[in-house]
């Protein structure tokens, strides 16, 4: 059968591929060591689901506002107000499946044939396939380690011409786990207020941080900037909850209201009940935050070390997200084989970086368990060391 030529030019989520392989693995009786997905092994927290099933019992089972739940919205509102910032009213907010079709969304109804979107490379592997399955053209902007991973104003202002709409900016960054200081969101601000074009701020993560790393919304940098920023997030990273699928975007008017036409004709509201459990997580405790950051940290810190024990692998500290980005190259495999032979021969498995624009690196994700977190490097070790 003769498929639409906008799905044949994309490959499918190699993330979701070799989860699925390692889950495949488990589930036959293999002992598999599991980096791959970037999903918290922690259960939801219980005020959460509380929420959601008081919700259910109270037969919030029905069709909603496409746009979300206004007690969702408002609450939102809040969030960005007291955390980021940023002063919105209801009518800026859309609620969405998940962080990933805010973005999606946000493709459908920004970009069109022509249109150059900037995304410094490694990226999060799906913007650059939004881009296209919204007939627009990405432009990859190659950043080092040497700089943490971090496109410069220098090169974001060398990327823009007449065509540029959008630029995609994500701190704490995943795959890489860098975060932008403040000086340097500054900094790049000023070259979208300057250029005249829009940024979109993926800020899924911006509740892990490590050290000292701080965490400053682009559009509460200046009037200027906030008029062209359009903010995505979401509930799955920060509150464990990535099978309820419920994120969001604040925009300006305008753009808000383009997603909520691309929403109703498309996926409609975001199951209802799990938005009141959004609630809860957004205007309850946030020690459940802070409990699983705290074990985030004791992780980072441990794979991070033993990561740079390994000889041939290296990796920058991560300030965020929980990631580790694994520089190969000294093995002189690609990362694609790196991976396979990794997970075939002693079942590990881990991301190749040629998902996220890197080849000459891997992911690894350490949002998994202290005990697989140590067999697994052990295993590596192992691996390495047999090349
Ligand atoms: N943005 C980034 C950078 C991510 O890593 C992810 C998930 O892996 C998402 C967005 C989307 O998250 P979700 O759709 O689960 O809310």
């Amino acid at each position: 059968m003769k498929l639409a030529a906008r799905v044949n030019q994309v490959p499918p989520s190699l993330t979701l591929a070799i989860s699925a392989k390692a889950k495949t693995l488990k589930s036959s009786g293999i002992d598999v060591c599991s980096f791959g997905t970037g999903e918290p092994d922690f259960p939801t927290p219980q005020h959460i689901c509380d929420a959601a099933k008081k919700a259910l019992d109270e037969g919030k089972t029905k069709y909603g506002a496409a746009a979300g739940e206004l007690a969702l919205r408002k609450a939102i509102v809040d969030k960005l107000q007291t955390a980021n910032n940023l002063s919105y009213s209801p009518d800026n907010i859309i609620v969405t499946n998940g962080g990933k079709f805010s973005l999606y969304n946000l493709m459908q109804t920004l970009i069109e044939a022509g249109d150059e979107v900037i995304i410094p490379a490694p990226y999060w592997l799906s913007y650059p396939e939004m881009v296209k399955l919204a007939s627009g053209t990405p432009v990859i902007v190659e950043t080092i380690e040497a700089n943490q991973y971090k496109i410069t104003p220098q090169q974001l202002q060398a990327a823009i011409t007449p065509r540029t709409k959008l630029f995609i900016l994500n701190s704490p960054s995943n795959p890489t786990g860098t975060v932008y200081t403040p000086d340097e969101i500054r900094a790049l601000a000023d070259v979208v207020v300057q250029n005249d074009i829009l940024v979109v701020s993926d800020e899924i993560y911006e509740n892990l941080l490590y050290d000292d790393a701080q965490h400053l919304s682009i559009g509460a940098v200046n009037p200027e900037i906030f008029q062209r920023a359009i903010i995505c997030n979401g509930f799955a990273k920060s509150y464990s909850m990535t099978g309820w699928r419920v994120g969001y975007t604040a925009a300006p008017d305008e753009i808000i209201k383009g997603m909520v036409k691309v929403q109703g004709h498309s996926t409609s509201n975001v199951c209802t009940f799990a938005q009141y459990g959004a609630i809860a997580a957004l205007t309850e405790s946030q020690d459940c935050v802070k409990q699983m950051l705290s074990a985030f940290a004791e992780r980072r810190e441990y794979i991070y070390q033993a990561v740079n024990s390994i000889s041939l692998l290296s990796c920058p500290k991560p300030y965020g997200a929980f990631y580790v980005f694994i520089d190969i190259s000294k093995t002189g495999k690609t990362s694609l084989d790196f991976c396979n032979s990794l997970l075939e021969s002693l079942q590990v498995a881990a991301i190749p970086g040629i998902a996220f624009g890197a080849d000459s690196c891997i992911r690894l994700s350490y949002a998994t368990d202290m005990d697989t977190i140590k067999k697994g490097i052990e295993r590596l070790d192992r691996f390495v060391n047999s090349l």
